[in-house]
């Protein structure tokens, strides 16, 4: 059996549409599976569209949360509940296109990988900036992190039970799927495609949200910005010996003339910049841990037309 993963945000416009297509590959591919809606808090009428969808199929389980706990969770809330044997996550948007399956099964079929991920090779239809900071952000986290993220990589993606499992077990609260599918490593196919703009409705995600998301991607997977606040204390330190050397020595010269009064004042606003920013990385970390210690759930469904859902988690 195959589970297809979709978290569903105010997606009333596209869901129609995705599931006419998503239903007429599956129907060609023959084997059986249930398509895992999760309602992500819409304020829209994505929730009567898919109680309207389960009435009429069967292949049909929605997940309504009880708020908005974003795609990370809704992804989380899919894997926990997924039956099958293969499972993919997919977005209602049809960014990830469902004609792409058949490929990515018979792929996966031949048991040379464990899953079949897919990745953008253009960015066309996406504003230039978010592009460019997108590129920066691959670079740096792959050279300061030690989970694999491949430069256009989507969350789109089919996977073996075992890979899964896997990804179930690591139930950190701060998520971040690509640093997590990179993280516990298994073989993986990569598919390059086209990107294709969203069929209906429009993005969830602004230009902050992308960049706080990214931030806390490299805070959960790499430490490098800690040793960065401890080396550059390092460095500094060192700097402000040799300062004092030569403070010592033109003092012994050439007596205590009173001056550099701006030298002075840059001085003590440079390493206060550098202490401040410094500080606020640890605190960034502190407040990752503290929420992760206080081991809230993840998501809280409210409503399911399954009876064995995982409904806190
Ligand atoms: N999504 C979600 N919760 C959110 C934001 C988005 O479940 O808080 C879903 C959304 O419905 C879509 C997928 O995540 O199926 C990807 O979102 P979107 O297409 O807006 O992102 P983009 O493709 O623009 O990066
Ligand atoms: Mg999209």
């Amino acid at each position: 059996m195959i589970s297809l993963i979709v978290p569903c945000y105010n997606e009333q416009d596209a869901l129609p549409l995705f599931y006419k297509e998503v239903t007429a590959v599956m129907g060609k591919i023959g084997w059986d599976y249930e398509l895992l809606f999760i309602n992500d808090g819409s304020k829209d009428h994505t929730l009567p569209i898919l109680k309207e969808l389960a009435e009429n199929d069967s292949h049909v389980v929605y997940l309504s949360f009880s708020r908005n706990f974003g795609k990370e969770a809704a992804m989380y809330a899919g894997f926990c509940n997924a039956k099958g044997n293969y499972v993919a996550v997919m977005d209602a948007d049809m960014q990830d296109p469902p004609s792409l399956l058949p490929q990515m099964l018979e792929i996966i079929e031949n048991g040379q990988y464990d899953s079949v991920a897919t990745r953008r090779v253009s960015r066309t239809h996406e504003p230039p900036v978010r592009s460019w900071f997108a590129r920066k952000f691959y670079r740096i986290m792959n050279k300061i992190s030690d989970a694999e993220i491949i430069d256009g990589a989507r969350d789109f993606r089919l996977m073996k039970r075992e890979m899964v499992d896997a990804i179930i077990s690591m139930s950190e609260y701060n998520r971040f799927s690509k640093g997590i599918f990179g993280w516990i490593g298994f073989r993986t196919y990569w598919l390059p495609y086209e990107n294709i703009e969203r069929v209906a409705g429009e993005t969830k995600w602004s230009f902050w949200k992308l960049l706080r998301y990214a931030i806390s991607g490299i805070i959960s997977f790499s430490e490098a910005p800690l040793n960065i606040a401890s080396w550059s204390g390092i460095f500094m330190t060192i700097c402000s010996f040799f300062i004092l050397l030569l403070i010592i020595i033109r003092k012994l010269c050439f007596g205590d003339p009173v001056a550099g009064w701006a030298s002075t004042i840059c001085i003590i606003i440079f390493i206060g910049g550098i202490q401040l920013f410094c500080l606020g990385i640890m605190g960034q970390y502190i407040a990752k841990t503290y929420m992760e210690t206080k081991q809230r759930p993840h998501f809280i469904v409210a409503e399911t037309n399954r009876e064995d859902i995982t409904k806190i988690k």
